[in-house]
């Protein structure tokens, strides 16, 4: 494992590696462990947060989008993840309220992960494997909608056409 901060990418001496790796099973400098300790964060939701950025993910942790705080939220991607306890599958209000969540993240162009705590305990591996190829298709859809945008320009104001225009 590389003797580096997961997040800021220092480099770490053996004592706060070794420390890190005891307290919080990934490399953090001190600033980025005092970081997480200031987190009020599951454990579930930091051991995907933690498994993600370890495949460098650039994933935000209790990211506020200007209404709700999001468990993990990658931007780039337009994905956000929530983890869920049990009460969010066996309380129909809170589901609710979830649905009604995802509806306005999605008609801002985000799409949400519900991730069961149970899941991320029994293989927290596999769910950020799985995580980190939906991030790959969401940030590919997102790039061919903005070529094929460009190709539309391309036909509609092409260069020939522009100059037609300023002649006349
Ligand atoms: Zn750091």
């Amino acid at each position: 494992m590389k003797k580096s901060c997961i997040e800021c990418n220092s480099f770490l001496p053996s004592n706060v590696f070794n420390y890190s790796l005891e307290n919080f099973g990934v490399p953090l400098c001190r600033n980025h462990q005092n970081f997480i300790r200031n987190k009020k964060t599951t454990p579930e939701t930091l051991k995907l947060y933690f498994a993600l950025r370890m495949l460098g993910v650039p994933a935000e942790l209790e990211k506020f989008d200007g209404y709700k705080t999001i468990d993990i939220a990658v931007v780039e991607a337009k994905v956000n993840i929530e983890v869920d306890g049990m009460q969010h599958k066996y309380n129909s209000r809170q589901a609710l309220a979830d649905l009604k969540r995802t509806y306005y993240s999605f008609k801002k162009g985000y799409i949400t992960l519900r991730i069961p705590n149970t899941l991320i305990n029994w293989n927290v591996n596999e769910t950020a494997k799985y995580i980190f190829n939906f991030l790959n298709e969401s940030e590919e859809r997102n790039w061919e909608e903005n070529e094929l945008i460009q190709e539309d320009w391309n036909d509609i104001f092409d260069v020939e056409d522009l100059e037609d225009f300023e002649h006349d």
